[in-house]
């Protein structure tokens, strides 16, 4: 027994969450998002979507993943009781391919042959490239240069994968501009190409697709914490880049009065002009690839510089449905900074023998640091959206210049920067 919100989940036909989302698209792309409109409408109420789907997700990407509790952690921590979501065990390492599995489907439905994609950290980058190999598709991958460098191990992946990465150059080199030029080559080549855009942003109908892509996450999270704690969670964390994880955690628990939500954003270097990627500490209303929501810019409107330790969380802009959630209170946003992430790395690496993909990580410093306001009975879920072993080399580099400017040692247990 549980009380429960009501809330209006669906967005309306134009994709608005509220105010937020929309189909802010040229005139050159409006069918294409149309088409795609009523081609998911179809295919989400078609059965034999859904089973070929969910048979793809078991036997190729390793669903459902396991909830775990870890239990070092907690101990160490004198918090509440800690369970991961462990889509870092998914194929390819992240979340990301449970979206790109669902619109590769759709694409195939639809009579596409060729999928384009923008990439930040590589993940989604991987994913696609993935299933276009494992359906015969022609992939064009789009990635700033300066994430090419930072992800390099992704960038060789995806090319074994028989993928083609692209190297955008302009501006500040990053997802941001990947989403750009893969926009203008979908522009082009609009009949043969599905774009398969990685996280829950851009015009309608990608916000709820994507979504729905990813509800599995919490599905089954919901089942799994009702089979071993036979009730539901206090606290749900999960970091927030696009959104696409943290929705997919969130969405089946949105009317659970009784479940607390919170997304984490990048931190950064702290909250000052292009240090971050914290949307909802500096941001303002705007409209950006497609959609109207919060985003990081100038008093012109100009798109600011952002900056995060992880690549897959230095976006401008969230996923419009966050906008709304935030608005109505329903689910908060804080942030956690580079340094603090760091430490969590190495904290849950050391404690629990998980890797974690420094995404996943802000996700983890947030726990850390709020465990001691919480209660030994309270349950948590955070949701694991990927592994680290593409980030060994930043947190290598990050480790080396530690020691090299002698900022301190790793701070002896219980005195943790964070949980100050
Ligand atoms: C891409 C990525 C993210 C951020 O994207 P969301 O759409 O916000 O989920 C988070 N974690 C991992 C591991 C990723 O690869």
């Amino acid at each position: 027994m549980h009380s429960t919100v009501e809330l209006n989940l669906m967005p309306d036909v134009h994709g608005h969450f509220g105010p937020y989302g929309g189909m802010f698209v040229p005139e050159t792309l409006m069918s294409a998002v149309q088409e795609l409109t009523a081609e998911y409408e179809k295919a989400r109420q078609d059965p034999q979507f859904r089973l070929e789907l969910d048979n793809l997700l078991s036997s190729y990407c390793g669903r459902p993943t396991p909830l775990y509790y870890a239990e070092r952690l907690t101990e160490k921590l004198r918090g509440p009781k800690i369970y991961l979501k462990r889509e870092d065990l998914l194929h390819t390492g992240a979340h990301k391919i449970n979206n790109a599995m669902g619109q590769i489907l759709l694409a195939k439905r639809m009579g596409k042959t060729r999928v384009i994609a923008e990439t930040g950290a590589g993940q989604h980058g991987v994913a696609t490239a993935t299933v276009a190999a494992r359906f015969g598709f022609e992939c064009v991958v789009y990635m700033g240069t300066v994430d090419m460098e930072r992800q390099a191990l992704n960038v060789a992946r995806m090319e074994f994968l028989g993928a083609k990465v692209v190297p955008v150059t302009v501006g500040q080199a990053t997802l941001k501009e990947a989403i750009n030029e893969a926009m203008r080559d979908w522009v082009t080549n609009v009949r043969s190409t599905h774009y398969l855009l990685g996280t829950a942003y851009g015009p309608h109908p990608y916000p709820m697709m994507v979504r729905d892509l990813h509800r599995v996450i919490g599905d089954e999270a919901r089942r799994q914490i009702l089979e071993q704690e036979e009730r539901l969670p206090d606290l749900l964390v999960a970091c927030v880049g696009g959104g696409s994880n943290a929705i997919g955690l969130f969405y089946p628990f949105l009317r659970d009065a009784g479940v607390r939500m919170v997304g984490v954003e990048a931190g950064g270097r702290g909250i000052r002009p292009g240090d971050h990627a914290a949307r909802f500490q500096a941001g303002k209303l705007g409209i950006l690839q497609g959609t109207k929501t919060w985003l990081l810019a100038d008093d012109d409107g100009q798109i600011q510089l952002t900056h995060s330790v992880s690549a897959g969380l230095d976006y401008a802009a969230v996923g419009p449905e966050h906008s709304y959630l935030r608005d109505l209170g329903r689910v908060e946003y804080d942030y956690a900074t580079d340094d603090v992430v760091l430490e969590a790395f190495l904290e849950l690496s050391k404690t629990e023998g998980i890797i974690p993909a420094l995404e996943s990580t802000h996700a983890v410093a947030y726990v850390i640091k709020h465990a001691r306001k919480m209660l030994r009975d309270q349950l948590v879920i955070i949701n694991m959206s990927g592994r680290g072993d593409k980030d060994v080399q930043q947190v290598a580099q990050f480790l080396a210049t530690r020691e090299g400017s002698g900022a301190g040692k790793m701070p002896p247990h219980g005195t943790h920067p964070s949980a100050a």
